[in-house]
């Protein structure tokens, strides 16, 4: 119901009136003039109070009300920014509120949804073409041994190792698109244990010294770590991640060295691998950790990329609760790290549990 706040004024000024004269006229004093000034007097200050009190009050509250459910209805939110910070006693103004916050929290599901509609297109498309890329070029490979080609000998092994080297990429980005969704779904549950990183990094190490030595880089620790560190996380998670940051040093490397080290300060250990590569550019950096980006694509999937492994190496260490930092210069080299609780050794935690053991032991003897 919309009714004007001018005309319930002028109705009430005009009862208020009424009556104060009604009540005037009881009296036996009261003269004609001393009845129209009291009437004047208090229709003029009925009115006023009124309408000060509905259009300032109610009214413009009310056409508020309006307003947003009228921008709501049209998806217009540029209300949210001017009300987010709104605070106040007034009831209906407290209505409004509500309504704001109500505005507020569709447009943020609204926006996420609409993220994730975008992303789950994006990543779609970027899942047929990369799956696409390995698949054509074998595919192209086998049809032209099919159309001929392997009746010769050297052009037959060729082409083969060609359609197997795709077939490789193939099997590699499937691995990895596996390990993505399983660590997102939570179907890979992290195994928290306490292990020594160092033989972690030394694993890694071994695995990737002959790769690292064919294009005659240096793979080592930048100090030497005769001593265990203990940390308390996932070891194949971290093995894999660790495996995964020394990879693409290598891949990226020209010449040089790549140093895994660790460094122990308040309660974490500290993990990083440096390379004296090609280097991330400025405005590329905090991309780098989304799936299937490249700053290169052509030079990393000449090295077998799938643009997968740092996206990788971030959900690992986001189960984890940390995360992967990277500093890197153009030309000079990168360095990603990461920290993880500090952890114990198995002696550690034998002398942990004893302690825990007799102080329960002493417990049952002082209640007894
Ligand atoms: P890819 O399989 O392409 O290596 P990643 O997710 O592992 O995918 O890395 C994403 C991109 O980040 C790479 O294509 C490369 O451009 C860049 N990158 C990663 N690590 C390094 C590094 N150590 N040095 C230089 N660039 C790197």
């Amino acid at each position: 119901m919309y009714f004007r706040s001018r005309v319930v004024a002028l109705v009430l000024a005009a009862l208020v009136a009424i009556v104060t004269v009604a009540f005037l006229s009881l009296l036996p004093d009261s003269t004609a003039t001393v009845m129209t000034v009291a009437a004047l007097l208090s229709f003029a200050s009925t009115y006023l109070l009124v309408y000060v009190a509905f259009e300032f009050l109610v009214m413009r509250e009310i056409s508020e009300i309006y307003n947003v459910l009228n921008k709501m209805r049209k998806k217009d939110f540029s209300f949210i920014e001017d009300y987010e910070n709104h605070n106040s006693n007034n009831p209906l103004k407290r209505i409004n509120q509500e309504i704001f916050k109500y505005g507020i929290n569709r447009n943020k599901e609204i926006e996420d949804l609409k993220k994730l509609e975008a992303f789950r297109r994006e990543f779609l498309a970027d899942v047929s073409h990369e799956l696409k890329t390995p698949v054509f070029a074998a595919q192209g490979f086998v049809h032209t041994l099919l159309d001929g080609a392997a009746d010769d000998k050297k052009i037959r092994k060729k082409f083969l190792k060609r359609a197997a080297r795709s077939l490789d990429n193939l099997d590699a980005l499937i691995q990895d698109l596996l390990t993505l969704s399983q660590i997102e779904t939570g179907e890979i549950k992290m195994h928290f244990e306490h292990f020594n990183i160092v033989t972690i990094a030394e694993e890694v190490i071994d695995q990737l010294e002959v790769k690292a030595e064919k294009k005659n880089l240096k793979l080592k620790f930048d100090a030497d770590y005769s001593n265990p560190i203990f940390v308390h996380a996932d070891a194949d998670r971290i093995y894999r991640v660790i495996t995964n940051l020394v990879s693409n040093s290598i891949k990226y490397t020209m010449e040089g060295s790549i140093h895994i080290g660790f460094e122990v300060k308040s309660e974490k250990v500290q993990v990083y691998v440096k390379d004296t590569g090609v280097g991330i550019p400025p405005e590329h950096l905090n991309r780098i950790f989304e799936r299937f980006f490249r700053v290169e694509k052509s030079r990393s999937k000449e090295m077998g990329g799938t643009g997968l492994g740092l996206a990788i190496v971030k959900h690992i260490l986001e189960a984890h609760n940390t995360k992967v930092s990277v500093i890197s210069t153009v030309g000079k080299g990168s360095t990603f790290s990461f920290k993880l609780p500090i952890g114990q050794s198995a002696e550690e935690m034998e002398e942990e549990l004893e302690e825990e053991r007799l102080g329960l032991e002493s417990l049952e003897e002082e209640t007894l």
